[in-house]
């Protein structure tokens, strides 16, 4: 079924919306994809990404021997990407 929209102020603000709405989904699923993930085989638990992440034990800690990310906390500035030695958060 095809729906027929006449007025050509009210088809423009479809159009605004509809670009708005892509646009936050787009940005949302970049901004999730840039947080790190730790890859649990390669992490020996040391807790380096613990000790230097900013939001202190908030965004990322060590649960039975592996990291684990909390991206609800994280705010993706990749420190523990850097501190770890194992390369086990990418
Ligand atoms: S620094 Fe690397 S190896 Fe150490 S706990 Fe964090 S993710 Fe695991
Ligand atoms: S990216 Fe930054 S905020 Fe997120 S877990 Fe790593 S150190 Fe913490």
């Amino acid at each position: 079924m095809k729906i027929k929209i006449k007025n050509k102020s009210m088809k423009k603000r479809i159009f605004i919306t509809f670009s708005i709405i892509c646009m936050l989904i787009v940005g949302i699923g970049i901004g999730a994809k840039l947080k790190p993930h730790v890859y649990p085989p390669e992490c020996v638990g040391c807790g380096d990404c613990v000790r230097v992440c900013p939001k202190k034990g908030k965004a990322i800690s060590v649960i039975r021997g592996k990291a684990v990310i909390n991206t609800e906390e994280c705010i993706a500035c990749d420190k523990c990407v850097d501190i770890c030695s194992y390369g086990a958060v990418r």
